[in-house]
């Protein structure tokens, strides 16, 4: 699956605020919004220009793109599942990227970003109910149990990234044993769950003109 490659930075400034791309470096001076906080390219230091409705659905929605990984031809696929769901539209779409499974590993710490996370499933290290998984876009499902194993040099790394992360709060769906890098699905996330807000209703109404 093809992923973006470009400087990630980049897109934190377009969007005017944080989306934590670079794992560490994010919470350090060497933040480029700390540094410069205005959009990247010739013009950007014309000053905020105010945005139509349609240029707050696109914001919005880069957002969520930029901050998962996800390439618009998967966000729409995305969406077109929630949409054929029972559930609500955005609420789905929300729980769709969040399931993901280089999501999850970033979210219990293991991977210092993202991007780094979806290398550690790239990597073959992660194993969900006792298969090998390395498709970064699965999506786990209530009942899951996500273990991570590795070789001593990958594993020490791994312990390093937790360390490193220690402050960011496991999210309450998922039952972390820290020992033994197992994990079990307790339920579906919920908006609440997802710490950066998205607001989903304007991706909702931007995909539904
Ligand atoms: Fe965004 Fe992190 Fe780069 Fe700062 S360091 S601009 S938060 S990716």
């Amino acid at each position: 699956m093809a992923r973006y490659i470009n400087p990630v930075c980049r897109l934190c400034r377009r969007q005017g605020e944080k989306l934590f791309l670079k794992g560490q470096r994010c919470v350090t001076q060497k933040c480029a919004i700390s540094k410069r906080s205005y959009a990247p390219g010739q013009h950007g230091q014309r000053g905020k220009q105010k945005l139509s409705n349609y240029g707050l659905q696109l914001k919005e929605k880069q957002k969520a793109k930029w901050m998962y990984g996800v390439l618009e031809r998967q966000f729409r696929r995305y969406f077109k599942i929630a949409s054929k769901s029972k559930g609500v539209t955005g609420k789905v779409l929300l729980q769709l990227l969040e399931r993901r499974l280089d999501n999850v590993i970033f979210r219990l710490g293991l991977g210092v970003s993202r991007s780094q996370s979806r290398q550690i499933v790239r990597h073959n290290f992660v194993y969900v109910n006792s298969k090998r998984v390395n498709i970064p876009s699965y999506l786990v499902k209530q009942g899951d149990i996500i273990q991570v194993k590795a070789k001593e040099k990958a594993m020490k790394k791994l312990r390093e990234n937790l360390e490193l992360s220690r402050d960011r709060t496991v999210s309450s769906w998922l039952e972390f044993n820290i020992q033994e890098l197992k994990t079990k699905v307790l339920r579906l996330p919920e908006k609440e769950d997802i710490q950066q807000p998205i607001q989903e209703q304007l991706i909702v109404e931007l995909y539904s003109k």
